[in-house]
């Protein structure tokens, strides 16, 4: 439907199209050798319906009676099969052992044995039916013939069979797992199974997706830019000897456009791109990983310059080694595989590596060193102007009224991310059209925003409009404690459009480096961090458990003044911090001044507390100027904070001041954690996860 759906389709036309070459080994030969051998082996060993009996039972009920015609003596067996003259199987005894009389179907009866029995030994046996005869001079002998089933049949068939059986089941498997994707028909199997499963859109094929199709995303648009004039003119850049970055992290969370941006990147350098998913690499065979990345940076390197896309790299490219139970040696192996890999090739190769990830913390170090993915570009969820953009873009191929409100839509949809929008887009046109109407109008997208936030509430967030505002005045209140406090940080935007997984809105700060800390750089610190809460209870008169984050914060800087710092005069100048974490179950100090330092760090708070109450009663309007227009905008940057409430007072003090703002600060409860700033997310940015709600 949308552009680049179509473009879709002609890619995949282009990977499944190509004419394979080479003998095509059908599978389902297998299957039919199978059956024909499975069939022919149930005609061969079982066709003598044999009944089971006992030399008992033959000698009583059918020698003695005369019924016998005559018998097969299976020498190699010691088996006697035993052939009943067709007239006396409308005796009682036969019919109910058969459950009906036969001598009315003779023709299947005649030549054909229907009794078997076991002897212990020939001989004996022989012996047995000699005393009968002699006994009943009445009895006609009973003719015998030796015969002798063929040996080597049974075991040796089943040997094959189930050999056979093997060979098919694991040559199913090869191709299940180095099956090549859609399309890909035949071209997996066995001896595929190390090759990547990267699916090439080549040059030829063109990705044809530009930067055109990608709405919003400014700013990272901006930072991938080198990244294309490299690859579109990469001797402007090493000639000068400059190294070019290897590898960008694409960080976001899931159907924000991350995939779209680096399928862009390619379309407008035209280069090939390569994409592979993360879980693609990781198997159920030793070393299948290592091997489809060493053949993906094989075909790379034959195509480059060219792009590489993985998708989902937290799927190999979790920490190593954190936990030897759960430790994974082949998701460990693929990883130093690529590893290597990226090491391996120079930065004049011309392979650019992207790759997408939500969650950026739990990746691998040595994955983030320099020379390899270096380079983090955040794509966050789209803000009411970048619904818009991502609206208009999916709204062209689409007929919609012209009553359509775009402003509207995108004001509806908030926490949407731009595959959601897209989904809105699709489901309003299906909607309008089962309606039968001629073109898509409001009523049709509202249903369709309703269907699509019906579908996400399970797995996503989404934020209910009275939500919305207490995250808005909540925002406010971090944004104008940093601004109305001297100490702390100056703010750089401030936002209600969440953010992963945890973040309903974040404050970001500007980032500097600050090793050193003053007792009012932190007691700042600690009321800006607050002013969430203390303007929640303001405004709302109630408090929410969005600052759950936030009270996490300010009690591990606070339990750190007075355990670590010495920033306590009832404590003193003493430090229980204990780098080697040894004592994790007895505390360094008494059970009085365990009790003290309680009461000093409950006191640090509620003093702060009320001091940031104070402050955001003080400034009430501002708070609510800013909350009214987060809600509009749902993102402010400090010039338009600026614009709102005027300059921040400090500012020009401020920046002579700060330089810096993480420090590493050892917790109270023996861990070493970082406390950052205020509230920090990832290492660039001090962002502000301000609820679980
Ligand atoms: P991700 O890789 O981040 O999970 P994708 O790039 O696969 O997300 O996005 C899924 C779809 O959502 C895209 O194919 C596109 O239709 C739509 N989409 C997402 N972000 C945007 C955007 N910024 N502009 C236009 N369409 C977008
Ligand atoms: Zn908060």
């Amino acid at each position: 439907m949308a552009k680049e759906n179509r473009q879709f389709k002609e890619m995949n036309q282009e990977k499944g199209g190509a004419p394979k070459k080479g003998p095509k080994f059908n599978i389902y030969w297998i299957y039919a050798i199978v059956a024909v051998i499975l069939l022919s082996a149930q005609f061969m060993r079982f066709s003598p319906d044999l009944s089971k009996t006992s030399k008992q039972e033959f000698i009583n009920k059918m020698l003695i009676q005369g019924d016998v015609e005559r018998m097969d003596i299976v020498k190699n067996k010691d088996r006697i099969r035993v052939y009943i003259k067709p007239d006396s199987l409308r005796k009682d005894f036969y019919v109910s052992r058969f459950k009906k009389d036969l001598s009315k179907e003779k023709a299947k009866v005649t030549g054909v044995p229907l009794f078997e029995f076991e002897v212990v030994d020939l001989k004996s046996f022989n012996d047995e039916l000699k005393d009968i005869y002699a006994a009943n001079p009445a009895l006609t002998k009973v003719p015998d013939n030796p015969v002798s089933d063929p040996e080597w049949f049974g075991p040796v068939f089943n040997t094959v069979l189930s050999l056979l059986f093997i060979i098919g089941a694991w040559v199913l498997l090869m191709r299940k797992m180095g099956g090549a994707g859609p399309g890909g028909g035949g071209a997996g199997g066995i001896f595929n199974i190390g090759k990547s499963k990267a699916t090439l859109f080549d040059k030829g094929a063109k990705v044809n997706i530009t930067f055109a199709d990608v709405a919003g995303l400014d700013e990272a648009k901006v930072e991938v830019m080198e990244i294309v004039d490299f690859l579109k003119n990469p001797k402007k850049y090493t000639s000068l000897g400059g190294k070019i970055p290897k590898g960008a992290l694409l960080v976001g969370p899931p159907g924000t456009g991350k995939t779209l941006l680096a399928k862009a990147m390619a379309g407008e350098a035209q280069v090939p791109f390569f994409s592979l998913s993360g879980s693609d690499f990781v198997e159920m065979f030793v070393g299948v990983g290592a091997s489809r990345v060493r053949d993906l940076f094989k075909q790379a390197r034959e195509k480059a310059p060219c792009i590489i896309f993985i998708d989902e790299i937290d799927a190999i490219g979790r920490a190593r080694g954190r936990n030897a139970i759960m430790s994974n040696d082949e998701r460990e192996n693929t990883l130093n595989q690529l590893l290597v890999e990226m090491d391996g090739f120079g930065g004049d190769t011309g392979i650019i590596i992207l790759a997408a990830t939500n969650r950026p913390d739990v990746l691998d170090t040595a994955l983030l060193r320099p020379g390899r993915f270096d380079r983090q570009i955040s794509i966050d969820k789209p803000d009411v102007k970048g619904r818009e953009a991502i609206l208009k873009v999916h709204l062209q191929p689409i007929k919609v009224s012209e009553t359509l409100d775009l402003h509207k839509l995108a004001e509806q949809t908030p926490g949407f991310a731009g595959a959601d929008i897209a989904n809105v887009c699709n489901e309003a046109a299906l909607i309008a059209a089962r309606k039968g109407k001629e073109a898509v109008d409001m009523s049709d997208f509202q249903d369709a925003i309703d269907r699509v936030i019906g579908g996400l509430e399970k797995k996503n967030k989404i934020i209910a409009p009275h939500e919305k505002s207490i995250i808005a005045y909540h925002e406010a209140g971090h944004a104008i404690c940093g601004w109305f406090l001297e100490h702390a940080y100056p703010l750089l935007k401030v936002t209600i459009v969440p953010r992963g997984t945890a973040a309903l809105g974040y404050a970001q700060y500007t980032p500097t480096e600050q090793y050193l800390y003053n007792t009012d750089q932190l007691m700042d610190q600690i009321c800006m961090t607050l002013g969430g809460r203390a303007a929640e209870e303001i405004f709302f008169g109630k408090i929410s458990t969005g600052a759950a984050n936030d009270l996490q914060q300010i009690t591990r800087i606070a339990y750190s003044m007075v355990t670590a710092y010495g920033m306590n005069k009832k404590v003193g100048n003493v430090s229980f911090y204990d780098p080697s974490q040894e004592n994790t179950f007895t505390k360094p100090y008494s059970e009085e001044t365990g009790k003290i330092i309680d009461e000093e760090v409950r006191g640090i708070i509620d003093a702060a507390y009320q001091r940031t109450l104070d402050l955001l009663r003080e400034k009430k309007h501002e708070v609510e100027v800013l909350a009214k227009e987060l809600l509009d905008k749902e993102v402010l940057h400090k010039s338009d904070v600026e614009v709102l409430i005027g300059k921040r007072p400090f500012e020009e003090k401020k920046l002579l001041e700060i330089e810096a703002e993480t420090i590493s600060v050892p917790a109270a409860e023996n861990q070493d954690t970082t406390v950052s700033g205020a509230d920090k997310t990832d290492s660039s940015n001090l962002a502000e996860p301000s609820a679980n709600a």
